[in-house]
């Protein structure tokens, strides 16, 4: 049954309890516990037990006010809590599961004016200065999180997993960089460490033997004095002593300006990290950050580089994961493609995290599969992931599903996505969908531009047919120095060594990123060059894994122009956690970003181009080409001919609305039709 994957599937004996393979579901913030409806959150994590994964961890639990990563942050403070919390485990243990609760202090990261820290200092990504804990302050901190470790197995909880990383508050007590005490909590390490030590010696005695705590250990903090690898090893030990059961892996600090998890971090990129530390504890050690594939997972376990494997994300696109790869079926695996699209950003937004790629993600109560009363005969024209969402979900509901596409392959726009270096994810994306199709009862006619007139015998018709560019009316655009991005992106025009783009958004990015990289060389395949680029060092040579990024494979293969009407900074309405590092990528290799613009004229010379509404200082952007990213509009030829006709015609994606489309919204729409036919 898990033959592919020996080491994945291999028990990991704890003493007390035994995990049933090394896959666990690492910690994310979903906003789901803050919902207080617990039988939604509950059948949250049911469904990822009934899935198939060894042991979970919850989104971060407040272990007081103070320490909540926001005011109403959820937290386990009384009996009450106790109470709401056993709805989970008492879900999850129906369903063969482990559940432990992770215990977060936030310290100077909570967005509060109550918060503390080891010092006052404020953090880069947070406005309010902490306040500075008395020896009291300390010792009610420790207190409350060993009192919250004990509740939480009150509350039925197999562990717990105390959160050390990611530049939360014991991570703060750890470093210079956040530390400047110099009572015995500050100082030397041995003095700086003692905070995270005796939290996990209170927080054992408060539970006793037989419950598992994690820790979670900063391994490499990619901030300016951060821990060295000595470092990290000397607190693994004293770790280990004081009682954990397993140490987890953190990457990087909140407010480090590399990025740890997006989709152009290689995957596995830091499981080297954890190698380092095989050996130096006799406790597990379990890695994470861009594993995403039971591939890769096996490989990271084969390899040596971790006892177990956590992964977070993969397990909101697909909670069967695990079951899955057990049954040898990898393919039908959703992949999780580290877009941040649904869940990150949702959560940074204040809102509930859901997936992109899996829409039921935390709507597992809402969105539930039911045959269909009525089955219907269903033509979807458009195999886009609005289109194709439609088409399994419809199919999976029992309905007959024919699905019609003008290219002879599926996938839309995606396959111009995954063209762009950094987006390699959206192959397996691609690749899911073909396998979902394959596997359904599904019959697909691609390479037929189908009319209004073919789709007679159908009962519903769902146009997915998607976008065609704006048209931006811009003098002199039909010479032919001047192309669509989807030339550029499908790989049918080189273009010469001074580029022009005229639109900076996802599009615009995604063809500048495409135009400076050379197509067989991305970084986000290439570890080695990655880390150089982005300047990830050994921390064991490095104090915090911190070199100077960038050097001479960092140099563009053209010189690109990016080019926006607005006056904000581009990119900003990119996604919450990923603009930055989209803007930052372009920075590195030297992108002209230029706002404020008007476009006057588009010659052989180049593009004209003036400012403001006087249209003052005229300015001529040499260029050998100029590529239109000006946006979408919606490709709807074919609904009005069957509106026209009085056809049931149900309009999604980017036929329905081309404004700020983009797949999360378009597979959403899909699925959430599916069901309702
Ligand atoms: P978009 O995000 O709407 O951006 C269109 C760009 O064209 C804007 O920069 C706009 O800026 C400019 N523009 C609009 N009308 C214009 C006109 N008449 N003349 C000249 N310029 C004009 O559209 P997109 O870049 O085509 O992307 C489509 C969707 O895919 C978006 O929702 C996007 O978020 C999504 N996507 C996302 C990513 C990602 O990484 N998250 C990547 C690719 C695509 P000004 O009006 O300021 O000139
Ligand atoms: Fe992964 Fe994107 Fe889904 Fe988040 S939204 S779980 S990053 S595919």
């Amino acid at each position: 049954m898990s033959s592919r994957y020996p080491h994945m599937f291999k028990p990991l004996d704890l003493g007390f309890t035994t995990l049933k393979n090394r896959v666990m579901m690492g910690s994310m913030h979903t906003n789901l516990e803050e919902t207080k409806n617990w039988d939604r959150v509950a059948e949250f994590y049911a469904e990822r037990a009934r899935g198939g994964v060894s042991l979970m961890v919850t989104g971060g639990i407040a272990p007081n006010q103070e320490g909540g990563v926001f005011a109403q942050a959820a937290g386990l403070y009384d009996q009450g809590d106790v109470k709401n919390h056993s709805a989970i485990t008492k879900r999850v243990h129906e369903a063969d599961g482990k559940i432990a609760m992770q215990i977060l202090h936030a310290g100077r990261y909570a967005y509060s004016p109550q918060c503390v820290a080891p010092s006052p200092i404020k953090s880069p990504i947070s406005p309010f200065v902490p306040a500075e804990l008395d020896a009291a302050g300390v010792e009610k901190q420790i207190q409350d999180i060993a009192e919250t470790a004990a509740r939480a197995r009150e509350a039925g909880y197999d562990g717990v997993e105390i959160m050390g990383s990611e530049g939360y508050l014991l991570n703060q007590f750890l470093v210079t960089h956040t530390n400047h005490r110099t009572d015995e909590w500050g100082g030397s390490y041995e003095n700086r460490m003692r905070f995270p030590v005796e939290v996990v010696k209170r927080a054992r005695q408060a539970v006793g033997e037989d419950f598992i705590i994690i820790y979670r250990l900063s391994m490499i903090d990619l901030i300016p004095n951060g821990s060295t690898h000595e470092e990290v090893v000397v607190l693994a030990r004293a770790i280990e002593r004081a009682g954990a059961t397993l140490i987890n892996t953190g990457i990087g600090w909140h407010e480090a300006r590399i990025p740890t998890i997006a989709t152009s971090v290689p995957r596995a990129a830091f499981a080297w990290v954890t190698k380092k530390l095989m050996g130096q504890v006799s406790i597990p050690l379990i890695t994470s950050n861009r594993i995403n594939t039971p591939e890769v997972a096996e490989d990271v376990l084969a390899t040596g580089c971790a006892d177990m494997v956590s992964m977070a994300r993969p397990f909101l696109a697909d909670a069967d994961f695990v079951a899955k790869a057990a049954k040898g079926q990898a393919e039908q695996i959703a992949p999780c493609i580290a877009c941040n699209q649904a869940c990150l950003d949702h959560t940074f937004s204040g809102k509930i995290s859901s997936c992109l790629v899996n829409p039921r993600a935390c709507y597992e109560t809402e969105l539930k599969f039911r045959p269909a009363k009525e089955p219907k005969a269903i033509a979807v024209v458009g195999a886009g992931p609005a289109g194709l969402s439609a088409a399994m979900t419809a199919a999976e509901c029992g309905h007959s599903v024919t699905l019609f596409d003008q290219s002879d392959q599926i996938g839309g726009q995606l396959n111009l996505a995954k063209q762009v270096p950094g987006k390699e994810e959206f192959h397996g994306l691609v690749d899911w969908f073909q396998a979902r199709i394959d596997a359904l009862p599904i019959k697909t006619v691609l390479g037929t531009r189908v009319t209004a007139g073919d789709l007679d015998s159908f009962d519903d018709v769902i146009v997915a047919t998607g976008v065609v560019p704006r048209d931006p009316k811009i003098e002199g655009q039909n010479n032919s120095n001047v192309h669509s991005y989807i030339d550029i992106l499908s790989g049918n025009r080189r273009v010469g060594e001074r580029v022009a783009v005229i639109g900076a958004g996802g599009i615009g990015f995604d063809v500048s990123e495409f135009l400076v990289t050379e197509q067989e060389d991305s970084p986000s395949t290439n570890l080695p060059q990655w880390l150089k680029e982005w300047g990830v060092a050994d921390p064991a040579e490095a104090r915090g894994g911190l070199a100077v990024a960038g050097g001479e494979d960092a140099a563009p293969v053209r010189n690109v122009t990016l080019l926006q009407r607005k006056k904000e900074k581009h990119g900003k309405r990119l996604g919450k956690t990923t603009g930055w590092i989209h803007r930052a990528a372009l920075n590195k290799k030297n992108v002209n970003m230029i706002g404020g613009v008007n476009y006057e004229r588009i010659t052989d010379e180049g593009l004209e181009i003036s400012f403001g509404e006087t249209r003052e200082n005229p300015t001529l952007i040499a260029a050998d080409d100029i590529i239109l990213c000006s946006g979408q509009e919606s490709e709807r030829q074919l609904a009005n001919k069957l509106l026209e006709a009085g056809k049931t015609v149900h309009i999604i994606g980017g036929a329905d609305v081309a404004a700020e489309l983009d797949a999360k919204r378009a597979i959403d729409q899909g699925v959430r039709l599916g069901l309702s036919l």
